[in-house]
């Protein structure tokens, strides 16, 4: 592999169990101080997406004729690694993402929890196995490997997203091309790492980086890849979702989201605040589960907009590596020039926001991206925050007239990722769980915080395809045989 001679430390890509250089590089830098540079990776060609591809093919018939147990034993033992590594990583996650130390480890430890979760699918993996209606026939169906799978990842949660993509798809026998986001791919390479030092076999794995438009269409249009799984924005999924279906790729898309949480008048006000400000601005609202809108009973509204406020001011803003900060920078310059563009709209649209609004500059502000969490209030239905994703530490508060009317208000957007409800009246809940229109709901709970081992994912323009995690990543990662043997 050529390396270049520099301090920075170096990352190629890996394609059929090897390292592989480039003569070109990108950077990845901190946003919270961008002077420093995290690394410098391989910028990965279309040659290198295909070369990968082939070898993903040439390694498919070996793994996954390995016996699931034996390829669970090698996510363990990444796993394993992974842990050896835990707090390198979640260190290196707030260097190259900018989320607080803390969050950064939720994350590396949830990555490692998704391993071990996969590794114990293998001696599952259960298929179907039915009672024929025939005499003397015994019907079944297997789950088999569908082939080369593409995995394309955002930089919002850099090491549980691939993590989330990668252990089920090679638990069911497949192999795997991995393309992570251009700000944020080290967490990724670390798992890959892990897995080489876990022993998998050559061409199982392969990891490019590099441009999202070059490598992104490298792949859709690589003659071994059987099927696509991407997280990122709208307009990429949607790109995605024309050009696989011209191949009839298998696709799983998820995409934005402009999550409502409902305040209803017999919420507990202190939980319901905490839960607003925690799924609004921590993590810097980059999560794709955040919350974008509170939509308040009117009965609540005036002393929920008082109490939250007073809360985000106090939210302290910072270097994530620094102990007792709560919000990180942006990711990086163009994230923070969108949600300044957005704030600069609500302002126009809405009139001065309740708190915040500002870039943060001087000391300890002026190298990175910083931005104050920012609250507008009376936001109406047709003011663009209340509709568009902003991505960024920005809350829209709306006001309902009543239970009926939240509802309304929340179910008003295209998309449908994620929903929560603060309330103590079960009735009113278990109605908001069936009317919701989201593919993950919270009670009492902030919308952003979900757990490996259920299904994840959204409806309506948020999502298309099988969900994520859980027992419900296997449907996407395998396919039925189904079998009739007379005896
Ligand atoms: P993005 O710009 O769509 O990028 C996502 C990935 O796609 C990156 O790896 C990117 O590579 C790659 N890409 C860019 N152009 C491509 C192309 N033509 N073909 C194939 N891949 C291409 O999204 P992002 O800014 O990283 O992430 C933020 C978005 O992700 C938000 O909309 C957020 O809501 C969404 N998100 C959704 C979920 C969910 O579960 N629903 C979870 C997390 C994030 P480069 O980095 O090299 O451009």
């Amino acid at each position: 592999m050529s390396t270049p001679q520099t301090d920075t430390p170096f990352f190629a890509n890996y394609i059929n169990g090897e390292w592989v250089g480039s003569s070109k590089t990108f950077e990845n830098r901190n946003p919270a101080n961008t002077d420093e540079v995290v690394g410098l990776f391989a910028k990965g060609s279309a040659a290198d997406v295909e070369a990968a591809a082939q070898a993903a093919a040439a390694a498919l018939p070996g793994w996954a004729g390995m016996p699931a147990p034996a390829r669970g034993n090698i996510l363990f033992k990444a796993a394993d690694i992974l842990e050896k590594k835990f707090d390198r990583l979640g260190a290196e996650m707030t260097r190259e993402e900018g989320k607080t130390l803390p969050e950064a480890k939720g994350e590396v430890r949830r990555a490692i929890n998704i391993f071990r979760y996969f590794g114990g699918e293998g001696s599952r993996l259960n298929g179907v196995m039915v009672p024929s209606e025939r005499e003397r026939v015994h019907v079944f169906a297997i789950r088999k490997p569908i082939g080369v799978v593409g995995l394309v990842t955002p930089w919002n949660f850099p090491i549980a997203i691939p993590a989330w993509k990668m252990a089920p798809a090679l638990i069911c026998g497949n192999t795997i091309i991995v393309k992570p986001a251009s700000v944020s791919p080290l967490c990724s390479w670390r798992i890959v790492e892990a897995l080489h030092e876990a022993g998998v076999p050559k061409g199982v794995v392969n990891f490019v980086a590099g441009s999202g438009g070059e490598l992104g269409e490298a792949l859709v249009k690589a003659g071994p890849l059987k099927a696509i799984s991407f997280t990122g924005s709208n307009e990429i999924g949607n790109w995605i979702h024309a050009e696989a279906s011209k191949r009839r790729l298998r696709i799983q898309l998820e995409m934005g989201g402009k999550n409502p949480t409902i305040v209803l008048a017999d919420a507990d006000l202190k939980s319901a605040v905490e839960n607003v400000a925690n799924a609004a601005f921590f993590s810097t609202g980059q999560k794709c589960t955040a919350t974008s809108r509170a939509v308040v009973e009117d009965g609540i509204y005036d002393q929920f907009v008082e109490a939250l406020v007073e809360r985000t001011k106090k939210l302290k803003v910072g270097d994530g590596m620094k102990a007792g900060i709560d919000i990180g920078p942006c990711v990086e310059k163009s994230q923070l020039d969108t949600v300044l563009r957005y704030i600069e709209i609500g302002k126009k649209e809405c009139g001065a926001p309740k708190c915040g609004g500002n870039r943060l500059t001087g000391d300890g502000y002026d190298k990175g991206y910083f931005v104050e969490p920012t609250i507008f209030a009376d936001v109406q239905p047709e003011h663009t925050i209340a509709r568009e994703e902003i991505f960024g530490p920005v809350l829209a508060i709306q006001r309902a007239k009543d239970f009926e009317d939240a509802m309304r208000l929340a179910n008003n957007t295209p998309f449908g990722l994620s929903s929560s409800i603060q309330t103590t009246n079960l009735s009113r809940a278990m109605d908001y769980v069936y009317r919701a229109e989201a593919g993950l709901l919270t009670i009492n709970l902030p919308s952003a915080g979900v757990e490996y081992q259920l299904p994840f994912g959204g409806t309506k323009d948020s999502s298309f395809g099988p969900k994520e995690q859980g027992p419900a990543a296997l449907d996407f990662y395998s396919d039925f045989k189904t079998v009739y043997m007379k005896y």
